[in-house]
């Protein structure tokens, strides 16, 4: 495996190779990204994973500074998942003097995570653009985890006729049911244990589904029931949204729906979702 630091670098590196499977991440690699990673390994020639902690898709009080870097584990883990080449650009190689273009993402970035993090899709879009751009793959590999995100990704290449295909992967959990997660190293061993408290609320929510409940509204009360009992947990929303537009709903029709959440526990902002079936 090959770790690249420029995108002349990696347009050398490239230029041999024809079917690239590409992963963008922020690194602090876990079994998450790395399912990602085996995702691509199993379609492509060549897997380009991409470690980027993207300073403009945080807020000016959010956690850019601290977020957990370590290049040398993600090797190991890059290289095991099946990884061909780690791209970890500098901040100035990506936003180089003179950068002065930014995407400005509305319909699917709007709700939700839009109203709560200003500007955050704005970030997300210009960067993963640019990446996509870079890389040239013939697919992208995003996790189910960040929904929202998919969401806007798949707005992003499809208003910018972008030819690079789109695949969303399942969430990969820890055994408590915990969604895997960069931010999760913010937690003490306890804390990380009570964190299952957002898991258990969507299967609640789900369960009251599954048993025959169509009301948007007695749905959520269920999860909110087991959210509550968590002190040391500050809701920001728990939603159920059409699937395809993020739109909230209130009677589950024939869509596909997704029950949605974020929350900041002991501090941790935590974001999760879950299906209805
Ligand atoms: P991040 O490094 O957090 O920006 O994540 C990079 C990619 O990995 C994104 O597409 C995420 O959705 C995906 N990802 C993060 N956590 C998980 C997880 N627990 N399961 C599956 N994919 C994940």
């Amino acid at each position: 495996m090959q770790v690249v630091h420029t995108v002349s670098g990696l347009r050398q590196m490239l230029g041999q190779h024809h079917s690239v499977g590409f992963v963008p991440t922020m690194g602090f690699l876990h079994q998450g990204h790395a399912s990602l990673i085996q995702q691509a390994r199993a379609q492509h020639q060549t897997v380009v994973l991409s470690i980027f902690v993207n300073p403009t898709q945080f807020g000016p009080n959010e956690d850019f500074e601290k977020y957990p870097r370590n290049l040398e584990a993600d090797i190991r883990i890059a290289e095991e998942a099946g990884a061909d080449i780690i791209f970890a650009p500098s901040v100035r190689e990506m936003y180089p003097e003179g950068f002065a273009t930014n995407i400005d993402v509305q319909g699917a970035a709007l709700p939700l995570e839009g109203e709560k993090r200003p500007g955050h899709f704005n970030g997300v879009a210009t960067v993963v653009l640019k990446l996509l751009n870079i890389v040239g793959a013939e697919a992208a590999y995003f996790g189910e985890k960040d929904f929202q995100q998919v969401a806007v990704i798949r707005q992003l290449v499809r208003d910018f006729n972008h030819p690079t295909r789109i695949v969303s992967c399942p969430t990969v959990r820890e055994p408590n049911g915990l969604a895997m997660s960069s931010r999760n190293s913010y937690f003490s061993p306890e804390q990380k244990q009570r964190a299952d408290v957002i898991y258990r609320a969507l299967m609640a929510a789900r369960d009251a589904y599954q048993q025959g409940e169509r009301r948007s509204e007695a749905i959520l009360q269920a999860g909110r029931v087991v959210l509550e009992g968590e002190e040391a947990l500050n809701l920001e929303y728990f939603t159920l949204v059409d699937a395809a537009t993020l739109q909230h709903v209130e009677v589950i029709g024939d869509s596909d729906h997704r029950l949605l959440v974020a929350a900041r526990l002991f501090n941790v902002r935590l974001i999760d979702n879950m299906g209805l079936v």
